[in-house]
């Protein structure tokens, strides 16, 4: 087993809101993988006195410590339990009912000897690739299925979309939201390797179509999650016209996983 991550900060002055990490158990047969990509808060009031990467990093260790040691727990349940121990640790403090508390995309994957048990939501990816090097990606695509318009502004998103029924959902306090996620497992012999990226990372793909999701699993395996990031940077440093990048950030916070099993 080999695994490989890298992660690169969209704004070098700005804190990188996203998280990721990998646990692999003694035996060598099993592991855990976990990515998460924080929701930048818009200026102003967000109802919480902490930051995104204090948020992602109460979640995404929870979300490692339970998945490894609890595996009479489905990936459903372990991530409902985590959302519910972070928000526990800021409730007195935080209003955690604002639309804006902080809250985060999912990846997570869990493999054995047996099976690949994988959950995503919100908008990061994860690739599934087979022994015969077919990729299937796993999205969770609601925020792509909203009408166009319905994205007009942050603020009409938070009222009208942002975690509710018809739109899109993060993992924020609500440990409900945890059954709203793409779930599924795999034969254990069905997946050669395991890819995540979040959307910095993605855009490789889905904003510059420089080569299909298989294309982005062989560029990993080649050059490595920082070759990915690497060849991101440079597209978006070229897009000045702003033919690919439209309205979207120059750079977003941008992290890659390789896990050859
Ligand atoms: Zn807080």
């Amino acid at each position: 087993m080999r695994i490989q991550l890298a992660t690169e900060p969209g704004r070098p002055e700005h804190p990188n809101e996203d998280w990721a990490s990998t646990a692999v158990p003694a035996s060598g047969l099993g592991g855990v993988l976990v990515l998460l990509d924080g929701v930048t808060p818009p200026p102003g009031d967000d109802g919480c006195v902490h930051s995104v990467p204090w948020f992602t990093a109460r979640l995404g260790g929870s979300l490692v410590e339970l998945s490894a040691s609890r595996r009479d727990l489905t990936l459903t349940e372990v991530l409902a339990a985590s959302i519910r121990r972070t928000a526990d640790a800021h409730r007195s403090s935080c209003d955690l009912s604002h639309v804006r508390t902080p809250q985060a995309t999912v990846v997570l994957a869990r493999w054995d000897a047996e099976r690949v048990e994988h959950l995503v939501l919100s908008d990061s990816v994860l690739l599934l690739e087979g022994p015969d090097g077919t990729v299937c990606p796993v999205l969770d695509d609601r925020l792509d299925r909203l009408p166009p318009g319905s994205l007009a502004s942050e603020a009409v998103t938070d009222a009208r979309a942002r975690n509710k029924e018809g739109g899109f959902f993060t993992a924020a306090a609500d440990p409900d939201v945890a059954s709203r996620a793409v779930t599924g497992e795999t034969p254990r012999a069905g997946v050669r390797a395991l890819a995540a990226l979040t959307d910095g990372a993605s855009r490789w793909t889905e904003t510059f179509g420089e080569g299909d999701w298989t294309a982005a699993v062989g560029l990993l395996r080649e050059e490595g999650p920082q070759g990915l990031i690497d060849r991101v940077r440079k597209l978006e440093r070229a897009d000045t016209d702003r033919a690919f990048l439209r309205r979207g950030k120059r750079h977003d916070d941008a992290t890659a996983v390789l896990a050859e099993l």
